[in-house]
């Protein structure tokens, strides 16, 4: 990858029904913009079970599988696409490791643990893990490219 495209790196950041729940959308997007991030389109919206079985596909054979598209579907969510230089790597630095019991601590995921009362589906955040899966997601969640830079 040139570093052209690398600075241009695109990524698809999603905040879960806990994180809109619990008024964390405004700390989300202040800290990827802090980082120098741009964001590139932002909407709210009821998921459906069908893209959200296609989003987390890779997952379908999984025991908490059910458990994580029902919490899924449990309110909106808000889809993005943010751009930035490495930001797909960095994203999910930002955000920690997916049980937020073990997220260390200045992550999104580790600085809002609640304690063990806390699912570990309700993690707050998705940030996509690879230059494959931001493309896949990104087309998912905006199909007709319909964000304007
Ligand atoms: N998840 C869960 N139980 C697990 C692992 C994951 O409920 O043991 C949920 C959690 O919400 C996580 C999502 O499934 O964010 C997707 O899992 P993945 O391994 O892709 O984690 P992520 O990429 O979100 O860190
Ligand atoms: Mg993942």
């Amino acid at each position: 990858m040139n570093e052209t495209s690398h600075q241009k790196e695109k990524t698809f950041i999603m905040i879960k029904p806990d994180g809109i729940k619990r008024k964390l959308v405004g700390e989300i997007i202040q800290r990827l913009e802090k980082k120098g991030f741009q964001m590139l389109a932002l909407k709210m919206l009821q998921a459906n079970r069908k893209i959200l079985v296609e989003h987390y596909t890779e997952l379908k054979a999984k025991f908490f599988f059910e458990e994580l598209i029902d919490f899924m579907l449990s309110g909106p969510v808000i889809a993005m696409i943010w751009q930035g230089e490495n930001i797909i790597n960095t994203a999910r630095q930002m955000l920690g490791a997916t049980n937020p019991a073990e997220a260390a601590p200045g992550t999104i995921r580790g600085d809002f643990y609640l304690g063990p009362q806390q699912k570990i589906n309700e993690n707050i955040c998705h940030a996509s893990d690879s230059l494959e899966s931001a493309k896949k997601e990104t087309a998912l969640w905006f199909p007709k490219k319909n964000y304007t830079w």
